[in-house]
């Protein structure tokens, strides 16, 4: 499908917006982002996902400072980007804020919070997800 890379957006919304995972019924596996089909359970899977909303707290794995920012990010940089360990299992790579770079550590908690991630000044259009924050 040609078109199909602006509805996938569209379509993921609920997900960008509550973190709503899924878990496998057959081996209860949680995945963020949700999929069709557990790897694990293949077709026993398939009638058997069910959406389940992540809490949004975890802990930093591994984490990189962005210094030089891709377009239209450049205002933010430096800014570190980690890879997160949920409490339920999955992991997600966001980015971190309310801390300063040098505040990252590994094994830090954080928690999700829902932020603007990107303003399109020609289409004026914002995209809001979640970034994550260091619990207080
Ligand atoms: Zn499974």
């Amino acid at each position: 499908m040609v078109d199909s890379a602006v509805p996938r957006f569209w379509r993921e919304i609920p997900q960008r917006y509550n973190l709503i995972g899924n878990q496998c019924g057959a081996c209860n596996t949680i995945y963020f982002p949700p999929r069709e089909a557990c790897p694990q359970c293949r077709r026993k899977s398939m009638d058997n996902m069910k959406p389940i909303k992540l809490k949004g707290k975890g802990k930093v794995i591994t984490y990189s400072i962005i210094h030089v920012a891709p377009e239209r990010f450049e205002g933010q940089a430096p800014y570190p980007i980690a890879i997160i360990e949920l409490e339920e299992g999955p992991r997600v790579t966001a980015q971190l804020v309310d801390c300063d770079p040098e505040d990252v550590n590994v094994g830090m908690l954080v928690e999700s919070t829902f932020r603007k991630i990107q303003e399109d000044g020609y289409i004026g259009a914002i995209y809001y997800g979640y970034k994550f924050r260091p619990v207080k």
